[in-house]
C-alpha cells in the first residue's frame, strides 16, 4: 500500500494562519516579536534562506531586519554586533545564519548570543536545556519534524526511532528530542556498518545525511514512517536523500522534497521569535 504523503508545506501555512492571528493579539497588549537576521557574505543559498525567512516574518505581521555585512568583516565586528542586538529591548530573535565566512568562529559567535534571544536553539545553554528536558528553544528543523509527526498522529513513545545523521543541527537534537518523547533511538552516521540492517529496523526513519538517493524501498521494511531531511541539488533539481517513488510503496508515512522538512524549518523559528517575545515580556 502506497504512503500517506506528510506535506510540511501545508501545515507550515496552517500554523502560519495561526502564529499571524496570536500577533495580532500580543500588538493589542504591546508586545511586539521581532527578529533580526545577520548574513556576513553574498553565499547565494545563503541569501534566499534569510530572504525566505524575513518574507516569511513580514507575511505573519512579525517585525524584522536583515543586518548584511560584508564577507571581509572581521569576529570582533560581528561580536559587536551582537552585543548590540542583546541589548537591544525591541529585538526578541536573534538569527546569525551559518556557515561563516572562515576568519570567523562560529562557536564563539554561537555563544555571543543571549541564549533568551537564540531562536536557532544553537546556544549550549539550549541545547543543555533540551538535553535535561527542560522547556527552551528547540533547533527549528528537529522541532518541526517532532510537530509534523504530531500533527500525523505518528506515534511516538516506545517506537524504534533511526536517525542517520548526528550533526549538531539536525540529527542529534532530532534524536535527542525524540528520545525525551520516550522513542529508543539509533544514530547512524558514515561511520556506521552495515546501514540497511538499521534501517530495516526502524519503525521512524529519519534521514539526514546529505547525500542523494541514499535510501531506497529495499533499505526500509513494510510500515515505517520515512522522514527525509536531505536537500540535494542533482542535475538542477531538488532532491532528499531518499528515493521516494520506491520508498512511498512501502512506507506507511513518507515526507516529500520539496514541500515536505524544508517549510517547518522557517516556521518553528516564527515559532521560537514569538516564544522569545512572550518570555521576554513576562520577565
Ligand atoms: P552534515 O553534513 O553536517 O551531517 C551529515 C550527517 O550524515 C553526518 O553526521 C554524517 O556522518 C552522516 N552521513 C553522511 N553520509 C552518510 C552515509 N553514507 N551513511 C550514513 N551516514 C552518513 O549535514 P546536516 O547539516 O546535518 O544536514 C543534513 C541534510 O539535511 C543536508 O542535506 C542539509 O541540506 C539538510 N538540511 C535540511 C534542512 C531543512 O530545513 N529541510 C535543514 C538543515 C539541513
Amino acid at each position: 500500500m502506497a504512503a500517506e504523503v506528510i506535506y510540511g508545506k501545508q501545515l507550515a501555512e496552517d500554523l502560519r494562519l495561526e502564529m499571524k492571528e496570536e500577533i495580532a493579539e500580543l500588538s493589542k497588549e504591546g508586545v511586539h516579536p521581532k527578529l533580526v537576521v545577520v548574513i556576513v557574505g553574498e553565499d547565494p543559498a545563503s541569501k534566499s534562506y534569510v530572504k525566505g525567512k524575513q518574507r516569511a516574518s513580514e507575511k505573519i505581521g512579525m517585525a524584522s531586519d536583515l543586518i548584511e555585512l560584508s564577507a571581509e568583516t572581521s569576529e570582533d565586528e560581528l561580536l559587536h554586533i551582537i552585543n548590540q542586538l542583546n541589548e537591544d529591548k525591541a529585538v526578541h530573535g536573534i538569527l546569525v545564519q551559518l556557515p561563516l565566512p572562515q576568519q570567523i568562529d562560529e562557536q564563539n559567535v554561537i555563544e555571543a548570543i543571549d541564549p533568551s534571544k537564540d531562536v536557532d536553539g544553537f546556544h549550549p545553554i539550549n541545547a543543555g536545556r533540551m538535553l535535561t528536558g527542560q522547556e527552551t528553544f528547540y533547533p527549528c528543523t528537529p522541532f518541526g519534524i517532532l510537530v509534523m509527526l504530531k500533527r500525523a498522529e505518528v506515534s511516538i513513545e516506545g517506537k524504534h526511532v533511526v536517525i542517520i545523521g548526528r550533526s549538531n543541527l539536525v540529527g542529534k537534537p532530532v534524536g535527542q528530542l525524540l528520545l525525551n518523547e520516550h522513542a529508543t533511538v539509533t544514530h547512524c552516521h558514515s561511520r556506521t556498518k552495515n546501514l540497511r540492517e538499521h534501517t530495516k529496523r526502524a519503525d521512524i526513519l529519519i534521514v539526514a545525511a546529505g547525500k542523494a538517493g541514499l535510501i531506497t524501498g529495499e533499505d526500509i521494511t513494510e510500515g515505517t514512517v520515512v522522514i527525509d531531511v536531505g536537500v540535494n541539488r542533482v542535475d538542477g533539481k531538488l532532491t532528499g536523500d531518499v528515493d521516494f517513488e520506491s520508498a512511498k510503496e512501502k512506507a506507511s508515512y513518507i515526507t516529500p522534497v520539496p514541500k515536505g522538512v524544508g517549510p517547518m524549518t522557517i516556521t518553528m523559528l516564527l515559532h521560537n521569535t514569538i516564544k522569545a517575545a512572550k518570555w521576554i515580556d513576562q520577565k
